[in-house]
């Protein structure tokens, strides 16, 4: 068969050569060592906490080594295409301080455009380029097309997806396959002229050459040496309607634009044979890869199951909802893409987790747990070590968003919100209130008069008469102008005078004697004060909402009970 007279007749229009395509693209001169990573999403318009492990990984890589990070929109498949998809998925990813050196980039209008050489950076204008390539697997006999009906493309195009998706399933339909894969390739010129005259459309095939019983060696970076099956699927490389597949886009793209680590979710791994197939019949260097184990979670029954889309966690959106700053949800991610960091980071406890030197050999090859309550405790070490006006304005960026009433009381005294945030900051051991900011109202909203509710949920140890005692006791004593000693002498003075033991010590030698002690008589006035069991230091909170107010609570309360 006359295969360049194939590749006119199947590509007419199609003049440039991959020589002429190849000078459009030149090879990146880079220092020694850098790596060029891409993130290479479809804009399916679901952000998935899992996409942030492989583009951490890129974005680590690519800036330790001196290297570019390009974004590239993998937007080929137009039935998942979601409509601003691309720009959402740019923000969220700079939210969390992912920034790309190039490609599909958000210009200052906040419109997707492309910036560096490289381009065009979303699949979907590429589609010359793909023909190029695809006209020269034509014209060398390595790829053909596949004229059949439509009901016959779908059965084929049935069994790549099932091939491709499906690991465990590797071989299935295998005879299928082969008996579609010998009937496609059977075909004249003649056959081809008619169909192209006639405008039936086809698909492009790969015209495979291995053998399945063989494998190849293959060492990728995090899983380790593997053994690959060959490929002796005709996998398709154009569909229908010209546009190429993930496979074909993937190796054009990304030996065009110069990539040297491929990082992606594992669920590729099936396919890499194909890839191999497609890099060894285009002549192209091959990259290095790092499979990224699926993120994990632990079912009801306490077994490890993949964090799926609907799995809560999953949806970056809710992260921003709940209120997780994005220095925190990084850390965790750190923490569990490298298994030093944690040590690392408690050496350097000042120190951002860019500062860290990521390594792939300290990556774990099987899938890692996702866990809110680590996830949580991070975030609170994190959030704890802030000063806070740092706090208060992450607090109040949130707010703004999800909680307006919120938002607006923290801004009408923002000196205020600073102090009250201020409590139990610093020092050795800081405190730990909340993990993310829509926590940050049930701890300190009794500030403020809106948010406050009063509580009489006194334990029933201890009678009403005499709570309102010590209420009034203490109501009567206030003077807000008492530093700390005098405040809590005062406190221990009505202990004494009301029955309740002043030390500790005393009390527990013999409690018995006493009506309580003088951490119930706090406790007293802590719960009028705050409405709450459990506040943070009662005298600064005292100190913050001052002499009348804390006189009008212990009042209400009084009353109240
Ligand atoms: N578009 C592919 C995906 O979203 C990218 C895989 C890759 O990084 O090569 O899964």
């Amino acid at each position: 068969m006359d295969y360049n007279y194939l590749a006119n007749l199947l590509f007419p229009n199609v003049k440039e050569t991959v020589e002429d395509v190849e000078k459009r693209f030149p090879a990146r001169e880079l220092p020694e060592g850098a790596k060029v990573t891409r993130f290479a999403p479809s804009p399916t318009g679901f952000v998935h906490f899992g996409g942030l492990f492989p583009v951490t990984v890129g974005e680590r890589l690519a800036h330790q080594s001196g290297g570019v990070f390009f974004l590239r929109i993998e937007d080929t498949d137009d039935k998942r295409e979601v409509e601003g998809a691309a720009e959402a998925l740019i923000k969220v990813l700079a939210h969390y301080g992912i920034n790309f050196d190039e490609g599909a980039i958000l210009n200052d209008e906040g419109i997707v455009s492309d910036h560096g050489i490289y381009g065009p950076y979303k699949q979907s204008m590429r589609g010359d380029i793909y023909h190029v390539f695809a006209k020269k697997l034509v014209s060398e006999g390595l790829a053909y097309p596949c004229f059949s009906t439509a009901e016959e493309l779908e059965t084929l195009n049935a069994v790549d997806k099932k091939t491709e998706i499906k690991n465990k399933d590797w071989h299935i339909d295998a005879e299928k396959l082969k008996e579609e894969k010998l009937k496609a390739r059977q075909f004249t010129i003649e056959e081809v002229e008619e169909n192209v005259k006639a405008g039936n459309p086809f698909v492009l095939r790969i015209l495979a050459d291995g053998d399945p019983e063989k494998r190849v060696p293959f060492n990728d970076l995090i899983k380790g040496k593997l053994e690959i099956p060959e490929n002796d699927e005709d996998f398709v490389l154009l569909k229908s309607d010209g546009i190429p597949t993930y496979h074909f886009a993937h190796a054009v793209d990304d030996h065009l634009m110069g990539t040297t680590h491929v990082i992606r979710g594992e669920e590729w791994l099936p396919s890499l044979a194909k890839h191999l197939m497609l890099f060894r019949y285009l002549n192209f260097k091959l990259p290095k890869y790092l499979h990224i184990a699926q993120l994990m979670r632990l079912d009801e029954n306490g077994s490890k199951k993949k964090l799926s889309k609907r799995d809560m966690g999953a949806n970056m959106e809710d992260y921003k909802r709940i209120g997780y700053a994005p220095e925190c949800v990084m850390e965790y991610v750190m923490t569990l893409l490298n298994s030093n960091f944690e040590e690392w980071h408690t050496a350097n406890p000042e120190k951002s987790y860019t500062d860290f030197p990521f390594s792939i050999k300290k990556m774990s090859t099987s899938g890692c747990l996702f866990d809110f309550g680590k996830l949580n405790d991070v975030s609170k070490n994190v959030i704890c070590r802030w000063d806070a006006e740092k706090v208060y304005k992450y607090l109040v960026e949130w707010a703004d968003e999800f909680d307006e009433e919120f938002a607006s009381e923290l801004k009408e005294d923002a000196e205020k919100a600073i102090k009250i945030l201020a409590i139990g900051r610093g020092g050795k051991k800081p405190r730990k209130d909340f993990a993310v900011w829509s926590e940050v109202k049930d701890y300190m909203g009794f500030f403020y008069d809106k948010f406050f509710k009063i509580c009489d949920q006194y334990p029933e140890s201890f009678s009403h008469e005499d709570i309102k005692q010590t209420l009034t006791a203490f109501a009567q004593s206030y003077d807000s102008s008492d530093d700390m000693d005098t405040w809590f002498g005062k406190i221990k003075d009505i202990a004494t005078s009301l029955g309740y033991a002043a030390d500790m010590k005393e009390y527990k030698a013999n409690p018995e004697a006493f009506k309580g002690n003088v951490a119930d008589i706090s406790m007293f006035i802590r719960v009028a004060v705050t409405g709450k069991m459990n506040a943070p230091d009662l005298y600064t909170v005292m100190q913050i909402l001052g002499q009348n107010k804390v006189v009008e609570r212990i009042s209400d309360m009084i009353k109240n009970l």
